[in-house]
């Protein structure tokens, strides 16, 4: 079949490769090319694409088989006509197959002319790497979404052009087949055509008889601030262009934030860990301590126990729909040397022969009293 993509050649992979072989190809080759990693470079984009366009059609074992078969075309963009798509729920149910179609059979089936109806486009989702600060503080990210529209070439018929898709003459066009069971009548897909209505004889050679192109759609989105990590944003009629005038899908990015190395995110507020020196403990003492946008003066009271925590309210990040803000939590650690210096050494000596009580011993007389158990 002159002009048709070879998508095992594409993904590197031998005819007899396996499904998780593919993904794994896939996998490597769409991370290596995705449009993000190659700073908009165009030859890397339609790599990208040409990779998607091989894993969607491998991946799935009925568009393999059709297509190992050479039959062609593996679905068509759009819903076939003349299918009530409403009278069947399964295959048509997913948007999916109504981009991509079932495909297999025995010739495949490709969009059809007339009476389509309105459908909306798919969702999408995106994950966006964003920095701590970034998160915290809002940013504005460019982000480069794979996805899908009518292939240009044959506008999402599948038909290579000057060639029209045939009406199947198995339903002859309608897409159904009707069998009388007694009283009842029984309509499902048409199991020649899988429900379009039509067969492709000369497949397009851009979109190989899909009917559907890989294309990357590109956006500034503005990420509020406050995300943290796994954060859903839902970016309304941002997702798949919907087919024949009908409303877009959604567009999800998730949020993949990277760790503060001063900074640790506990539900709305912040943690940091605050070292203080044996004597600042035991004496009390004004301390300076980070917070997101310079530093603050904190009163250390004397006694004070290690991992006594502090927080100043409303110091710590955005929450998520004008709630305010977090807290920043500042545990007090106490930073006990590894090794000393003689004069250290000394000090520690004096000090050890005038704070001499055992406090353990009130462990032991609270276990005489609770009758030696231990609660
Ligand atoms: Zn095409
Ligand atoms: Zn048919």
């Amino acid at each position: 079949m002159a002009g048709r993509p070879d998508y095992y050649k594409i993904l590197g992979v031998g005819k007899n490769a396996s499904d998780a072989e593919i993904k794994k190809a896939y996998r490597k080759l769409a991370r290596k090319y995705h449009p993000d990693q190659n700073g908009g470079d165009k030859k890397a984009e339609e790599r990208f694409k040409e990779i998607s366009q091989a894993h969607d059609v491998l991946s799935d074992p009925e568009k393999r088989k059709a297509y190992d078969r050479g039959t062609g075309p593996f679905g068509g963009f759009g819903t076939p006509g003349g299918f009530d798509p409403g009278s069947f729920t399964g295959n048509f149910g997913d948007i999916l197959s109504n981009l991509f179609g079932g495909g297999g059979g025995t010739g495949g089936r490709g969009g059809v002319r007339g009476g389509r109806p309105q459908q909306r486009g798919r969702d999408l989702e995106t994950e966006v790497s964003l920095s701590f600060d970034q998160a915290v503080g809002g940013a504005k990210v460019s982000l480069a979404v794979p996805t899908s529209q009518a292939c240009p070439t044959c506008n999402g018929t599948g038909a290579k052009p000057g060639t029209t898709p045939k009406i199947c003459p198995v339903c002859e066009g309608r897409g159904v087949e009707a069998q009388s069971q007694g009283i009842f009548s029984i309509s499902q897909p048409c199991s020649n055509c899988h429900g379009s209505g039509t067969i492709i004889e000369d497949p397009c050679p851009t979109c190989g008889g899909t009917g559907a192109q890989r294309t990357v759609k590109r956006l500034r989105v503005n990420i509020p601030a406050g995300v943290r990590e796994g954060s859903r944003i839902r970016l309304p009629g941002k997702g798949e262009s919907g087919l024949h005038g009908a409303e877009p899908g959604d567009l999800y990015v998730i949020t993949r934030v990277s760790d503060s190395p001063v900074f640790k995110r506990v539900g709305d507020n912040l943690e940091v860990e605050v070292p203080l020196t044996i004597p600042e403990a035991v004496q009390g003492a004004v301390v300076e301590v980070p917070t997101l946008n310079g530093s603050k003066r904190l009163r250390v009271a004397p006694g004070t126990k290690h991992g006594t925590i502090q927080r100043l309210r409303g110091e710590g990040p955005p929450r998520l729909g004008d709630k305010g803000r977090g807290d920043i939590r500042y545990r007090f650690v106490i930073d006990v040397p590894d090794t000393l210096s003689p004069e250290q050494s000394d000090a520690i000596e004096q000090l050890s022969r005038v704070i001499n009580g055992n406090p353990r011993s009130e462990l032991f007389a609270r276990a005489q009293a609770g009758g030696g158990g231990r609660s």
